[in-house]
């Protein structure tokens, strides 16, 4: 008989699916108050319509549980051929009728779940290959899913905001951006700073003599770092005095 549950029994593991599933249905949500029509609306990502991100989000369901199969049956399943692959999809999948956008959106996240559901306690530790070619535990497809329909359903412009997002996800999505920067030295001279938490996190080049401060609340020093705006966050030091006090764009992380 076919288990109805996760086969997974890690407690961390677990909590990380419902996180997942928990930001899934937040992004149905809000794909489900939107009408057909205004599906043609924009986003806050310059280019893409809600269409665009509706049909990368049911794509990049299908992408991951390609990840998890590889991780279940040994028999590499890429995410996708190639960047340009996943392009064209996205372009492609943005001209559905509204019917078939939201099928797709729909299956896709059954489908993925189904796959996490199945997979074997022993399997979330086999090796899979992301598009930007990093070997990742399958465990890591989680976080993976996690963080695109967290911050996509913000990026759907109808009313998600960077708070609704729960604590852990946006600590390790500044995390994500931070690493990013680091990685690509793009952080030279910048310092991040969550304020109003019992813990202080601070990012950034935190050894730089002089650095450019940003800091607010989580939520919004995250909707700043991914680029999304700064609201609630200030700046203070070089960069902002350069700029007249006003908060300095915050390096690319993708
Ligand atoms: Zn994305």
């Amino acid at each position: 008989m076919v288990a109805r549950h996760d086969q997974t029994t890690d407690p961390e593991l677990l909590a990380a699916l419902l996180q997942a599933r928990r930001g899934t249905a937040f992004f149905a949500r809000k794909l489900n108050e939107l009408t057909d029509a205004e599906l043609d609306g924009d986003t806050l990502l310059p280019g893409w319509t809600r269409r665009h991100i509706t049909a990368h989000i049911g794509y990049n369901a299908r992408a991951i549980a390609r990840l998890v199969e590889w991780a279940a049956t040994g028999v590499e399943t890429p995410m996708y051929a190639s960047t340009d692959v996943r392009d064209h999809e996205i372009n492609f999948g943005a001209t559905l009728s509204p019917i078939a956008l939201r099928h797709l959106f729909d299956h896709s996240a059954v489908h993925l779940n189904v796959e996490w559901r199945d997979l074997p306690e022993d399997a979330w530790h086999h090796k899979v290959r992301t598009i930007q070619g990093r070997e990742v535990p399958a465990s890591e497809t989680v976080w993976m899913r996690s963080r695109e329909v967290w911050m996509h359903a913000v990026d759907l412009d109808n009313g998600a905001r960077f708070a609704d997002i729960p604590a852990p996800v946006l600590e390790r999505l500044l995390k994500d951006i931070t690493g990013a920067w680091k990685t690509r030295r793009t952080d030279t001279g910048l310092v991040v700073k969550v304020t109003g938490q019992d813990q202080e996190l601070t990012f950034g080049d935190t050894t730089a003599e002089s650095p450019t401060v940003v800091s607010g609340p989580l939520p919004s020093v995250v909707e700043w770092a991914a680029g999304r705006g700064n609201g609630g966050v200030t700046a203070a030091g070089p960069a902002a005095d350069a700029a007249q006090g006003a908060v300095p764009a915050a390096p690319k992380w993708i």
